[in-house]
């Protein structure tokens, strides 16, 4: 069946199986809101949940309770606070198929594509529980006068940091994203989207179970626009991921307050299949590049340009292989694809696909919605013919739909890609690693993957991630990952003898003395 074969295992378990009254009341107990807010599931369109709706003044009461735990917090040893997430890791791995049952109910993805998240999860614990140590220990540099001066740079955290994230990686852009902040000595209150919030109060349970202080971590629920500006007054620093239309309000929102934040945005990532790439392993790399997470993934391709030599080739196999994607909603491994997420998303998509075609795109598989499988299901599909203005050319899908375009030689392909106001992330396919990496560094996004979509430089926690251009600001993973959560502070001692005159020195002696020393600490070639 072109685009999709339903996978509904009989007697399987369903959405109502995981999402019971007992887990609600347990997850949200001790959450405060005036009014209540109700979350569904993709799978069914059904509801899951009612769910405390946080007011302004609940998200105040958060910040209160977060602010008050923040300074015993920060006087915790650092490997204390590390032990937390090394912990953390150990569960996560441990207690998977709770998550992955409500990442799945929550998002309507495959249980594949929920691993991801946990897997992300894990390698961020893993990362920061090791790497934070070494990287928020007190620095020695260089005095103004060495051996006189002695200076420490010190990383204070810097409160309370307040985040705001999507729903579609609702466990790894809340609690993996929240990791850094923590052990940095923060504490943190977290904005989930309402439709993932079991997700994220999970995450909270099992990492108090880890060993976090309860206050430590807080979470408001309740509307994007009301809620998310009332953590933006509060915070101290705020981690947001998600449009980059909401980004630059909370941007603005941040410098009218003078704090920090860093900015997780849209894209609309190009893949480059090179004219001596192995087309087989391209096109199976491109089918997780589009299709994972139903497309709904940030660093996921939209655009494949593909070299003319093997054009035909790497399209037959790559539409071969998105036609046999099999659909599902099991709560299983087995389904290549989800569902999408909301009625919101799949009137995207469907209008990207059916503006492109009336304008003269063809379709060289999927296409069409598929409401005999789920509500908000969609075919995996492949465009061709796709021009500038078609919306699907330029903006932001989300959706599970690529166009592919044809190029000549290497210069036009980079030109083609980085011909777009985003940067997050490129992909390039070839059997010449040298090739590819002197190629990436051409690419203006901020990840770019060799003979992978996404999943190698973003799975590699110790190096940086995140948008150039309108893709966003600050990075996670790495060292800027966590010291971003930081401020830094110099302690500068003074010893023996002061930086003015002194022991009887003239003003002229000591402007001489200063003058000599200056010359031969260049000498000296100190820095
Ligand atoms: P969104 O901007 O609509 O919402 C993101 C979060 O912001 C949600 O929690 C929402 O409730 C909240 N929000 C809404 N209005 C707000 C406001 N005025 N002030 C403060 N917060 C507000 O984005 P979305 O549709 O939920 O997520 C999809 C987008 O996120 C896509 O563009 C995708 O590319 C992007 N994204 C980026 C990354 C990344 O790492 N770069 C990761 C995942 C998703």
């Amino acid at each position: 069946m072109e685009g999709g074969n339903p996978v509904a295992p009989p007697g399987a378990r369903t959405a109502a199986d995981v999402v019971t009254p007992e887990l609600v009341a347990r997850l949200t107990r001790g959450l405060t809101g005036s009014g209540t807010t109700v979350s569904h599931t993709p799978f069914t369109g059904r509801k899951l949940a009612d769910l405390p709706e946080s007011g302004p003044e609940d998200v105040a009461a958060a910040f209160g309770r977060a602010r008050e735990a923040q300074r015993a917090w920060a006087a915790v040893p650092v490997r204390e606070r590390a032990a937390v997430l090394l912990r953390f890791h150990d569960l996560v791995l441990a207690r998977q198929s709770e998550v992955l049952d409500l990442i799945q109910v929550e998002t309507g993805k495959a249980r594949l594509h929920a691993h991801e998240e946990v897997q992300a999860v894990a390698v961020a614990a893993r990362h920061y529980g090791r790497k934070a140590p070494a990287y928020l220990r007190p620095k020695g540099h260089t005095g103004v006068v060495p051996t006189l001066t002695k200076v420490t740079e010190l990383r204070q955290p810097r409160g309370v940091v307040g985040q705001i994230s999507p729903w579609n990686y609702p466990f790894e852009l809340s609690v993996g994203d929240a990791l850094p902040a923590l052990v940095a000595g923060n504490t943190v209150v977290t904005k989930p989207d309402t439709e993932t919030a079991l997700t994220a109060l999970w995450a909270r349970e099992l990492l108090i179970e880890a060993g976090l202080p309860a206050p430590v971590w807080q979470i408001v629920l309740g509307e994007g626009p009301v809620v998310g500006p009332a953590v933006v007054a509060h915070a101290d620093y705020v981690s947001f991921t998600g449009s980059t239309r909401t980004g630059r309000e909370v941007a603005e929102g941040a410098a009218a307050r003078l704090v920090g934040c860093s900015l997780e945005l849209g894209g609309k990532n190009a893949m480059l299949v090179l004219h001596d790439a192995d087309v087989e392993k391209a096109a199976a790399g491109a089918v997780r590049g589009c299709f994972s997470s139903a497309g709904q993934l940030c660093i996921s391709i939209e655009r494949l340009y593909v070299h003319e030599s093997v054009a035909d080739a790497f399209v037959e196999r790559f539409v071969a292989r998105a036609r046999a994607m099999r659909l599902g909603t099991g709560l299983a491994y087995g389904a290549d694809m989800g569902s999408l997420v909301s009625g919101r998303q799949l009137e995207t998509v469907t209008r990207h696909v059916e503006e492109a075609v009336a304008k003269g795109a063809t379709v060289l598989a999927g296409g069409r919605p598929r409401p005999d499988i789920g509500p908000l299901f969609y075919e995996p599909t492949v465009l061709e013919g796709v021009e500038a203005p078609m919306a699907v050319c330029a903006e932001e899908t989300f959706g599970p739909v690529v166009s592919v375009y044809r190029f000549r030689d290497e210069d036009e392909a980079v030109a083609l890609a980085n011909a777009t106001p985003y940067g997050l992330n490129a992909s390039v396919w070839t059997r010449d690693g040298r090739r590819g990496r002197a190629l990436a560094a051409r690419l203006r996004a901020g990840t770019v993957n060799v003979n992978e979509a996404y999943a190698a430089a973003y799975g590699s926690a110790q190096s940086p991630m995140g948008g150039m251009g309108d893709s966003g600001l600050g990075r996670r993973h790495g060292s800027e990952g966590i010291l971003k959560y930081t401020e830094s502070q110099t302690v500068a001692q003074q010893r023996i003898m002061p930086l003015a005159p002194s022991f009887g020195m003239t003003d002229e002696k000591y402007a001489e003395f200063m003058t000599r020393s200056l010359r031969a600490l260049k000498a000296l070639r100190l820095r």
